[in-house]
């Protein structure tokens, strides 16, 4: 089922989320539709609170070339063990901050530890787009946006854009 995404600025989307305590067919079916509305927006990467779920779960996929296989990803509470010393920087983007892009810089290579949907602990060593995304959707976990690493007068014009958009979503 496709969830409605929040869009910024919204006291959700700045709140940290609680972590999952249990694996379960609900979790599952979470899962699910995130997978089903990040790919439907669409997008790489979405976390649940960008849904309005406060838990600790983000699903991704950062395979873009033509024809490849999709690799769908279920990151359940998880934990940056390591960040590289290099950086890189991407221009990044957000479901919830629609057609807004700009320059952050984050450590160039990651790795991550959760649980995944079995309940097994994972790991694995990010890099290139995925380390980005892996390290934007956390961010959603703990309440911080990408436009927070901006300036603070380039945020608040983005943000009054969004503000606008949603007053004209409403009235629509
Ligand atoms: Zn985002």
């Amino acid at each position: 089922m496709i969830r409605p995404i929040l869009i910024h600025p919204d006291p959700r989307l700045k709140k940290p989320a609680d972590p999952v305590v249990t694996v379960d067919d609900d979790l599952r079916t979470l899962a699910a539709d995130m997978l089903e509305t990040m790919y439907d927006a669409p997008g790489i990467g979405l976390a649940a609170p960008q849904i309005g779920v406060m838990q600790r779960v983000l699903v991704m996929d950062c395979v873009k070339e033509e024809g490849a296989e999709p690799r769908p990803m279920v990151l359940i509470n998880p934990e940056v063990t390591w960040t590289s010393d290099e950086v890189s920087v991407y221009e990044e983007g957000c479901l919830s901050i629609p057609e807004q892009y700009a320059d952050v810089e984050r450590p160039a290579e990651v790795k991550v530890a959760w649980t995944d949907l079995d309940g097994a602990a994972r790991s694995e060593h990010f890099t290139g787009l995925w380390a980005t995304c892996v390290q934007h959707e956390i961010d959603h976990l703990d309440g911080k946006l990408f436009i927070d690493y901006l300036k603070p007068l380039k945020r608040q014009m983005i943000t009054r854009k969004m503000q606008k958009l949603k007053r004209e979503r409403a009235r629509a």
